[in-house]
């Protein structure tokens, strides 16, 4: 049987795959994410894709109905939202799972035809924090390093970045580099002991947002030691000054690590040239993110150790699209091809290309905003696509009355129950991983396509024509006439030749002749390119910005210090990874990990229950005891909804707090109190 060539839906790393309708499942050797290598997920995804519990039937009221039937209902409630209450007066929650086309197809028709920038995605949970601090550095928001600066590294720095678990194929690659070369240093910042931590030489177990004393602390010590490259400063950045004096402000202490610790981290940095410094969630969920995400771009800009062999800082997306989303302007405060909402040059070069009535001409509501207006009444017409805000969200019972708020909700989905779905008034049936064909973007900018192997079920639809089909419906039926995603690449493609008089990162004209069929992983602008080695940045003088950063004081708050995250073999809330039973094997029920001091304070033994509560909500969880979780801080997977444990989900737990220049959600960083059960 011949295999389809496509890429693993789940997490940023990317990795190709080899897919047949019979389940097999193989990593592609040809693929440079993987080489070949699968992680359990990955390698588990022919158990995912059977039938049972899918939504193969579009529905109204809870009823079947009519493709037709349902789609002139969005088409109408949308439409009459936008006449009677204004363009602001509708929605779309979008999800880092779809692809490009989708994405693409959904900020068109929000941002040109409906004329408001109200469409944001659960990416804004995953990476938001990176984007604003690239943009505030960079001028843009470029990732500017490639997967192979892991292995020509000499230290890498791991911040915030359960890597073993979160992204396994890259910590694969990282442990066979360490093998070859055990010169290697690899440091793992974290307040929790992780299974990276095991592939560690050093450990440094900060407090919960230490992240920003740290690095601060770095930087004044490059400053003090006189390991700054005043060269490249000089030439290329602004503001070094200023980001020295605050960082030299800060207690590198109130890190929560000792000062033969920092000492050592210090002196290790500052005398190892080539530095890859990987960072997640640990620092974009937080309160502080973007400016988590500054302190350490100001240490390699101070340095010049950026676009590099070996050498530069490296965000690494959660979601496999996420990056892709970011391209065609996937967040309610960015345009498309990496272009800006506020820039009236660029919306004007953008609505005259697409030939639109109109374009946002300012932000719209970010994801936990956009869901406090639908509680208040603002937003009348909801469409959520490919996501599940209703569990997934922080203060999720708060979300989901939100959304019963809203006088229309529809939700586009493969499965037919979901605690979102359960609250649309028209459910969407759509064609799903391994169905549908489209592109996606990983986190070292490669495009690859993923590729349908199966057909389409039921009355399934990709997403792309879900949406034009509306926007049809809506009186654009010319704008959104396409009749495959390879058209609406090559429109994207297009887009990006037709701004190129706007200097920026993203250059797509690699791809204005490509094969969209056959088309190979392809890295933007190309293949094996890094950024900013030449320092050339995209702020107006072309110069890269440092930012003056004030560090989180810690605080005492006497109750405990609540961190979300994920197990080894799950995604996200279970829709996919939970229908395969070998992933289930690994950790079957949600608990919380507990430090056996407070266990001991608390009297809970191995395997109690005890609840976890706040002013959002109650989770009741089996005790895990370990010190892998500090003292005062507990730590949960995220994985379980209100549908699969009504008394053991976690999202209702997480504060609607948010860093506020990100808009991304503090998801690791609630405070909460814990009782025996
Ligand atoms: Fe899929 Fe990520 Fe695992 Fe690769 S590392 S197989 S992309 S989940």
């Amino acid at each position: 049987m011949s295999l389809t060539k496509t890429v693993c839906p789940y997490c940023g790393v990317g990795c190709g795959l080899l897919a047949g309708p019979d389940g097999t499942i193989k990593g592609d050797p040809d693929h440079p994410a993987n080489f070949g290598r699968l992680c359990s997920k990955g390698a588990a995804l022919g158990e995912t894709i059977g039938l049972e519990g899918r939504l193969l039937t579009p529905k109204v009221a809870g009823r079947d109905a009519a493709w037709d039937d349902a789609l002139d209902l969005v088409a109408q409630k949308f439409g009459d939202a936008i006449r009677d209450h204004g363009p602001d007066s509708v929605a779309i929650y979008a999800s880092g799972q779809i692809l490009t086309e989708d994405y693409y197809v959904a900020n068109k028709l929000m941002k040109g035809f409906v004329g408001s920038a109200n469409i944001d995605t659960n990416s804004r949970l995953c990476m938001a924090s990176s984007v604003a601090g690239h943009k505030r550095a960079f001028g843009t928001d470029t990732v500017p390093a490639i997967y192979e600066d892991l292995e020509q590294a000499d230290l890498i720095v791991l911040v915030g970045s359960n890597l073993a678990w979160c992204h396994p194929v890259l910590h694969q690659r990282i442990s066979a580099a360490k093998a070859a070369r055990p010169a290697l240093k690899i440091v793992n910042v974290d307040p929790r002991k992780t299974a990276t931590t095991g592939l560690a030489d050093q450990h440094l177990r900060i407090l919960p947002d230490g992240d920003a004393a740290l690095f601060n602390g770095l930087l004044a010590h490059l400053a003090d030691t006189d390991a700054l490259d005043h060269d490249y400063l000089k030439h290329h950045v602004n503001g070094h000054s200023e980001a020295v004096e605050q960082a030299r402000l800060t207690n590198p202490l109130d890190s929560g690590l000792s000062q033969e610790e920092l000492d050592s981290f210090f002196a290790l940095w500052a005398g190892t040239e080539k530095v890859v410094t990987v960072y997640s969630q640990g620092v974009n969920q937080s309160g502080f993110g973007t400016d988590k995400v500054n302190a350490i771009l100001n240490c390699h800009l101070a340095t010049g150790r950026i676009g590099k062999p070996g050498c530069s800082p490296f965000s690494v997306t959660g979601q496999p699209n996420a990056m892709g989303g970011r391209e065609v302007g996937g967040l309610a405060n960015i345009l498309a091809n990496h272009l800006d909402i506020e820039n009236p040059d660029h919306r004007a070069s953008v609505q005259a290309f697409w030939q639109s009535p109109t374009i946002a001409s300012e932000a719209g509501l970010k994801a936990v905003d956009l869901f406090q207006a639908c509680a208040s009444g603002k937003i009348k017409a909801l469409w959520v696509i490919s996501t599940n805000p209703a569990v997934s969200l922080p203060d999720a019972d708060g979300v989901a009355e939100a959304i019963k708020a809203v006088p229309f909700v529809a939700v586009s989905e493969i499965n037919a129950r979901t605690d979102t779905g359960d609250l649309a008034d028209v459910l969407l049936p759509a064609a799903g991983w391994g169905e549908k064909n489209g592109t996606v973007t990983n986190s070292e900018r490669r495009m690859s396509r993923q590729r349908a192997f199966m057909p389409a079920p039921g009355e399934t639809r990709p997403d792309w024509l879900i949406i034009s089909q509306v926007a049809s419906r809506m009186g654009w039926g010319d704008a959104f006439s396409y009749s495959s995603p390879a058209e609406v690449f090559a429109e994207f493609v297009a887009l990006s030749k037709a701004t190129r008089e706007f200097e920026r990162d993203l250059d797509l004209s690699g791809f204005e002749e490509i094969d969209y069929d056959n088309l190979i992983p392809t890295q933007w602008p190309k293949n094996g390119q890094r950024f900013f080695a030449d320092g050339k940045f995209f702020h107006a003088d072309g110069k890269a910005k440092m930012l003056p950063i004030r560090a989180p004081q810690p605080q005492q708050r006497g109750t405990f210090t609540f961190n979300t995250g994920r197990n080894r073999d799950q995604w996200h809330t279970m829709s996919r990874s939970g229908k395969a039973p070998r992933l289930g094997a690994h950790l079957a029920e949600p608990y919380a990990e507990i430090h056996p001091d407070d266990a001991a304070r608390l009297s809970v033994g191995e395997g109690d229950l005890v609840t976890l509560s706040n002013q959002y909500g109650t989770s009741v969880l089996r005790a895990l005891i370990t010190d892998r979780t500090a003292k005062q801080q507990v730590f949960a997977p995220m994985h379980w909804t209100r549908q699969q444990s009504s008394a053991s989900w976690i999202n209702n737990l997480a504060a609607p707090v948010v860093d506020p220049v990100s808009g991304q959600p503090a998801s690791k960083m609630s405070q909460v109190t814990v009782k025996k059960y």
